[in-house]
């Protein structure tokens, strides 16, 4: 019987057109689909070719698949081309049959046989001996279909046996005690409860030693991912980025550290005691950040960002060791990896990609040369910079929240497995949670072979067709002089074969869902704001999706009229659809592995009903009722469009887009070193200094205001004058946020107390 703990149930489809007919062939197939559901697999007969290739597309459950050569039928070798294509699409191993009888088999064209396992002779055999067969095959699919992690932790836990060791909840039962852990059972059910094992369970070896399944299936991940090595880390890449970095640089070396980084990299900065000079990246009239250009990548330019940093002190070792870059940034800008290595490989033996975002690039060849475990691993320069990538599995792939892959490739000057690991068990629990090892397990199978191509096709074609249905609608609207949303994507497309240019929503699918070119950043185009960027060194990734919304202009004024995008946000939280990321004037949309076919369809519903509701400014009680019931006072008989009015004209006033790019445009002065910030907060050498009175004050904490995430200040830096781009960018986010209750910004390191910024500093 089929357990809760067995990983897949035996599903069979059968292609048979006429199963109820009265001929010998219909009656001996109608009495092997007898013979295998009495041995407990589940048959789907599918009578058209329509049907069959619905199912194989929407259930990958199957795990054999008979398809029956009618030789009468002229259409029957066109059907079953059909039919093999879409499966060996998406899987090369699915064992299928080809029902024949032995003296037609001759005429079968070629184009079948190549992509068929075997034939089943359905008049010669008995019934009961081609049903052995084929469960012999699913068998042995099941046996390749699992990875091995997941595998081993599959069958351990149909093991039911007696266990002393921990969890203490032992295999669930331990909830079994109290409603309340009966509740928390019941309603993860029981196999996860039977998967959370210790690490004593030496059947499935060791995270800490890669060892075991475990082991095996890091081995299993590197040669999917493309790496020399790769580790599971189960603590999200936050960890990967420290353990890369603390295995690489320590106390008064230099590293090179995009500054659009993740809070885990400046924490891995503070712990490791190095001495961070920034990259700094361009950023646009949206305050969406770009690449940093090649021109600061070069080995005399960052020699002079290292002279220049008031960190690099005679104790100081100048010579950079290690760079961390961020790609894809969070709007899905990828740079030319090669590129990347060309350049910085002059400055450092070590290369540190923070992919979080953009585990997938390997599997689409839209995203050729812009990821780095680029390429075939085989032609991966050994003398060039050896090579780190950090992955979020859980961001864009399928798998649990923490899931976290950390690939290598060795070049020059590598850290050797041993030395690595020393930083990876620093950071790592002793008490992993197995299902995250399995869902990085999972993820890898899932990606393996064809199928991490269709997958990711899925998602690029799904985001090309909502890129192209807005772009069109936005068109229509503006050639009525009306408005509608647009997203942020080049205005026009050139056919690189035709040479033809075209608006956006005129290009065909395949062609944006094929040719990177579509997606190169251009020098000079208005549409991304980026300036002179080098031809090809950055692409946009289509499956990031920026919604923009009216009111900016492509040089960087606000219009006359204009709708934040906060109120967007809110009014589609209302209707249950959450958006990744809102800054001034985009909302980003992710098109992950996920996305199912058409689920963009409510989303562009809710942007016309927005529209709808906005130009008859509908009553805020009416569209976003949390906003109106939390703050009556405030809102109270306003409507959506007296909202956006208000809201942007107090944008305007403040100038919060501008702010935001002058608190980004320079560098803050670093008093200190993050790691001698840090000691003094240890210390209790730090006071809460409110923002109006930080003039000249150095922060304890990083202040990273969200969006754009990327650090205003890091720990050690000084805040600048009072009127100075630093705190004019915080104050004008904090009289907003006191204006508009409801649409507080966030901001990591300042705690709001009655609409006060107060910031950590070190005592004077
Ligand atoms: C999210 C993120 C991380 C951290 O990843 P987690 O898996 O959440 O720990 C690191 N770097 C970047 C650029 C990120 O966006």
């Amino acid at each position: 019987m089929h357990k809760p703990t067995d990983p897949l149930e035996i599903k069979i489809l059968m292609f048979y057109e006429g199963l109820a007919e009265n001929n010998a062939t219909s009656r001996a197939v109608r009495e092997l689909k007898k013979d295998l559901e009495a041995k407990e697999a589940k048959v789907i007969v599918s009578e058209s070719p329509t049907d069959a290739r619905a199912v194989i597309a929407s259930d990958p459950e199957i795990q054999c698949v008979l398809l029956n050569y009618d030789e009468n039928d002229e259409q029957c070798p066109s059907k079953l081309c059909r039919i093999l294509q879409d499966i060996r699409a998406r899987n090369a191993n699915l064992p299928v049959f080809l029902l024949s009888d032995r003296y037609k088999a001759s005429a079968i064209p070629s184009d079948i046989l190549d992509k068929v396992s075997d034939f089943i002779w359905i008049l010669e055999d008995t019934s009961d001996f081609i049903a052995g067969r084929i469960l012999a095959a699913t068998e042995r699919y099941r046996e390749f279909v699992l990875p091995p992690m997941f595998k081993a932790l599959a069958d351990f836990a149909k093991v039911h046996e007696y266990s002393w060791h921990t969890p203490g909840h032992t295999g669930g039962t331990g909830f079994l005690k109290s409603p309340a852990g009966r509740a928390f059972f019941n309603f993860f059910g029981e196999p996860i409860f039977r998967s959370d094992l210790s690490i004593s369970v030496g059947e499935l070896g060791s995270l800490l030693d890669h060892s075991g399944p475990i082991g095996e299936s890091e081995k299993y991940a590197a040669r999917v991912f493309g790496a020399d090595r790769t580790y599971h880390v189960t603590n999200g890449t936050s960890t990967s980025n420290r353990v890369v970095l603390l295995a690489s640089v320590t106390r008064n070396q230099v590293a090179l550290c995009d500054r659009n980084c993740h809070k885990s990299v400046e924490h891995a900065i503070t712990m490791s005691g190095a001495i961070p000079t920034y990259l700094v990246p361009t950023r646009n009239q949206y305050g969406i950040i770009g690449p940093i250009l090649p021109a600061k990548m070069t080995k005399e330019a960052i020699a002079i960002s290292i002279k220049e940093n008031p960190l690099v002190s005679d104790e100081v070792d100048a010579n950079p060791v290690h760079a961390v870059i961020t790609n894809s940034t969070y709007d899905g800008l990828c740079y030319n990896v090669e590129k990347v290595k060309e350049l910085l490989g002059q400055s450092v033996d070590r290369l540190h990609f923070d992919e979080a975002w953009y585990g997938y690039a390997r599997f689409n060849p839209l995203y050729k040369d812009r990821y780095a475990m680029n390429g075939n691993i085989k032609d991966f320069d050994r003398s060039g910079p050896t090579v780190f990538a950090t992955q979020s599995t859980h961001k864009l792939l399928a798998a649990f929240s923490q899931a976290s892959m950390l690939h290598v490739r060795e070049g020059r000057n590598p850290i050797e497995h041993l030395r690595l690991n020393e930083a990876f068990m620093m950071q790592a629990s002793t008490s992993p949670f197995y299902p995250i090892i399995a869902t990085n397990d999972i993820s890898a199978a899932m990606m393996d072979g064809p199928g991490g191509k269709t997958l990711t096709d899925i998602s690029i074609r799904e985001a090309v067709s909502f890129r192209k249905t807005v772009a069109r609608i936005h068109a229509e609207h503006k050639a009525n002089n009306d408005w509608f949303f647009n997203i942020w994507q080049p205005d026009y497309i050139t056919d690189p074969d035709s040479g033809q240019k075209m608006p956006f929503h005129e290009a065909p699918t395949d062609l944006l869902a094929k040719n990177p070119a579509c997606w190169l950043l251009h020098p000079n185009d208005s549409w991304h704001g980026f300036g002179d960027i080098d031809e090809g060194f950055c692409m946009l990734d289509p499956i990031k999706v920026s919604v923009t919304t009216p009111g900016m202009s492509d040089n960087g004024e606000l219009k006359d009229k204009g709708i934040p995008a906060a109120l967007l946000t809110s009014y589609l939280d209302a209707k249950g659809i959450v958006v990744e990321k809102t800054t001034d004037f985009t909302v980003l949309f992710l098109f992950s592995i996920g996305v199912t076919n058409g689920k963009w369809g409510t989303l562009l519903n809710a942007l016309f009903e927005f529209k709808r509701d906005y130009d008859s400014n509908t009553p805020l009680e009416r569209v976003i009722p949390s906003l109106a019931a939390d703050y009556p006072e405030r809102y109270k008989g306003m409507g959506l469009k007296d909202l956006a009015d208000e809201m942007f004209a107090a944008m305007k006033e403040l100038g919060t887009t501008k702010a935001l790019a002058a608190g980004f445009a320079e560098l803050p002065h670093p008093d200190m070193s993050p790691v001698q910030a840090y000691e003094n907060l240890v210390h209790n050498n730090v006071e809460k200094v409110k923002v109006d009175d930080m003039a000249g004050r150095t922060v304890a904490t990083g202040v990273v205001p969200y969006p754009p995430g990327i650090p205003l200040l890091m720990p050690g830096e000084n805040a600048g004058p009072a009127d100075g781009p630093l705190l004019g960018y915080l104050k004008s986010l904090q009289a907003f946020d006191r204006r508009f209750p409801g649409f507080t910004h966030d901001t990591h390191g300042v705690e709001v107390t009655d609409g006060v910024y107060e910031i950590l500093c070190l005592k004077k």
